[in-house]
């Protein structure tokens, strides 16, 4: 992709976060479990906007608020309204949304603080405010082929919170890292859980130097928030490079085909018409009430992390890695608690595990795999009965089929070659075959790696390398002498 910071890249993002903890929507006493349910069934006059209904704040809506707020190090207006946002569309059963807004009048839940997302990378929050979610519209197939558009308004008030960032973010992978930190922090207060279907989403507002704004609308995962810029990036660059002018608009991306396809030409603030909500009172947060509230918030992911690298030893990448998600920490933790040697087992789950969680894109409670597999397969490695590179293939396939690692080990013949006997067998087969390098590892003794490589391969890394080259250069000097 070439010079990231040269092409004055500037993302900036807009994440959506459903409260998951809480029992009822933002304004009414439906239950905010939406999900399953039904096609329009979890609704009530409030949440469906029929004429007349009043608003009730949800209060553990504004406790989950300032936690997420006090978390990312914002500063918490003390009085407080809500605003309307008023647009026409069909999956907002009102015609307006109850959010919060800085201008007009309207004043925002919190302003300012920050998210580490790199050792030396923080990007600045610019305000975080309390909305409810709008109904989810449906199609038959993509939202371009389907004859018919369907709308279910179960979704339709659930309390969300909104954290707008600056403009800090320089490439797709650090929207991702960013989107990643921002979920740990969620589900570290416990406030949401990012691992359900459409809890966080994404809007993404890009732009290259000589081009305008361009807001890519509603990514559902942290994955595709990396292609749709990736992508977008590749789009305007493209257009900028013909000479063309990037057009400030409002574009949608399609999961399927992974492009950005134009919705409509960017709104105006000014278009939502925003005023302050008349049928809900101001919200004034006492001292007290945000003592109490952060006095009981529990330990952060960069918290937790530091206590890793002093007091567990591990080294800050590895814990930072771990601490990047809530339930992968948990589950480091408790494979400590089975095999307690941290630097080992952090490792292990920073390296190959969350690469392959990564690539399923699962969370690791959702894997078959429990601590009781991971402290299994690395006594294995320490008594000997598997080698290290075995310890890699044994992890695959616990991961994918919930075996225990003992009988994978059984059943897939891993056992690691300690019998000399057994590797001269394979040690002579190699030797055989590669007559040209037994000729020069026998003129060269550094040479003898390349053979011990095969016999690697051949033992499909069953056999202990250093033995494998005991064996190797003892037959090499045996042959050397025979040619005497
Ligand atoms: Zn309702």
């Amino acid at each position: 992709m070439g010079d990231l910071e040269a092409l004055g890249l500037k993302i900036g993002l807009e994440i959506h976060c459903q409260l998951t903890n809480l029992k009822t929507k933002l304004f009414c006493s439906c239950p905010s479990d939406y999900r399953a349910k039904e096609p329009n069934t979890v609704l009530c006059p409030v949440c469906s906007g029929e004429p007349g209904a009043l608003p009730i704040l949800n209060g553990a809506a504004v406790e989950d608020a300032v936690m997420v707020a006090l978390a990312l190090g914002s500063t918490l207006s003390k009085r407080m309204i809500f605003s309307r946002k008023n647009y026409f569309y069909p999956d907002m059963p009102k015609n307006f949304q109850i959010s919060q807004y800085d201008g007009a009048g309207g004043i925002p839940f919190a302003v300012g603080g920050q998210v580490s997302i790199a050792d030396s990378k923080q990007v600045r929050v610019r305000r975080i405010q309390i909305e409810e979610d709008p109904g989810k519209l449906a199609y038959e197939g993509t939202i371009d082929s389907s004859p018919v558009t369907l709308v279910d308004y179960n979704r339709a008030g659930v309390a969300l919170i909104e954290v707008i960032t600056e403009p800090d973010v320089n490439s797709p992978r650090e929207a991702r890292l960013f989107l990643q930190k921002l979920r740990s922090i969620l589900e570290h207060l416990g406030v949401s859980d990012g691992s359900l279907d459409g809890s966080m989403r994404c809007d993404a507002n890009i732009s290259l130097a000589g081009g305008k704004r361009v807001e890519i609308k509603n990514i559902s995962s942290f994955k595709d928030v990396e292609r749709a810029l990736s992508f977008e990036i590749t789009r305007q660059r493209s257009l900028l490079g013909r000479g063309l002018t990037v057009k400030q608009e409002t574009r949608h991306w399609d999961e399927m085909r992974r492009i950005t396809v134009s919705l409509r030409v960017k709104e105006e603030e000014m278009d939502y018409r925003y005023f302050p909500e008349p049928d809900l009172v101001p919200v004034v947060l006492s001292d007290d009430l945000i003592q109490t509230i952060r006095s009981r918030m529990p330990p952060l992911p960069d918290e937790r992390k530091s206590s890793y690298v002093r007091k567990l030893g591990l080294s800050p990448a590895i814990a930072g890695a771990l601490t990047g998600s809530k339930s992968l920490a948990d589950f480091f933790e408790a494979c400590v608690k089975l095999y307690p040697n941290p630097p080992k087992v952090g490792n292990w789950l920073a390296s190959d595990l969350q690469a392959w969680l990564n690539r399923i894109d699962v969370d690791v409670r959702e894997s078959k795999l429990t601590p009781r597999h991971v402290a299994e397969m690395l006594e294995l490695i320490d008594n000997g009965t598997i080698s290290g590179k075995i310890g890699k293939r044994v992890l695959e396939t616990m991961m994918k089929t919930g075996e225990m690692p003992g009988l994978i080990v059984e059943q897939q013949g891993l056992l690691r070659i300690h019998a000399v006997d057994e590797l001269q067998q394979v040690v002579d087969r190699v030797l055989n075959e590669n007559p040209e390098a037994v000729r020069d590892a026998m003129a060269d003794e550094k040479a003898v790696h390349f053979l011990v490589g095969q016999i690697m391969k051949a033992t499909q890394g069953r056999a202990d390398p250093q033995l494998a080259n005991q064996v190797v250069t003892r037959r090499l000097r045996e042959l050397r002498r025979a040619d005497a």
